[in-house]
């Protein structure tokens, strides 16, 4: 299985008008979402340098290994052309922090391989990370969490 912490570099030169961003169905139980979203409003964290016009859809994995993403990427694809004009090359998929980060919720997600897999079987541009928290941040420079690379290119 691929090493998801490994990125190819070459896509990023596409255009991005849309980006998904994939949020733990468990951590939602307890998130609203907010901060995530308030980092891509703000463009800091994961999403430093897309420009200002990109839209952004929050949705959750579904639990289960994440193979509800498969239905819901495929319906986003699909309104995004309908609605918006927008193509399925010009989105780009972010898996949120509470998917891929050691963080105050737990490890990165155990299905995280899984999850890349269904994404990369209907050839979505795929980005890791969304939200930077300040305690998980702190934490990762003592070394209690792992180290996560917060300008990785796209999978
Ligand atoms: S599959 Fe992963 S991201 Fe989805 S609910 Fe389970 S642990 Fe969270």
């Amino acid at each position: 299985m691929k090493d998801v912490n490994k990125p190819e570099v070459g896509s990023s030169e596409k255009k991005t008008r849309l980006i998904g961003i994939v949020q733990c169905d468990i951590a939602k139980e307890r998130c609203s979402g907010l901060t995530c979203i308030n980092s891509f409003d703000k463009r800091i964290d994961a999403f430093e340098n897309y420009s200002t016009d990109i839209m952004a859809v929050p949705f959750n994995c579904g639990g289960g290994g994440g193979r509800r993403i498969s239905r819901t990427v495929a319906h986003l694809a699909r309104k995004a052309e309908q609605k918006a004009g927008i193509k399925k090359e010009e989105i780009v998929i972010h898996l949120s922090s509470c998917i891929v980060t050691d963080n105050g919720h737990y490890p990165p997600c155990p299905h995280l391989n899984n999850i890349m897999e269904i994404l990369k079987r209907k050839d979505f541009r795929v980005r890791l990370g969304s939200y930077k928290s300040n305690t998980a941040t702190k934490r990762r420079e003592q070394g209690r969490y792992q180290p996560f690379d917060w300008d990785g290119e796209e999978l």
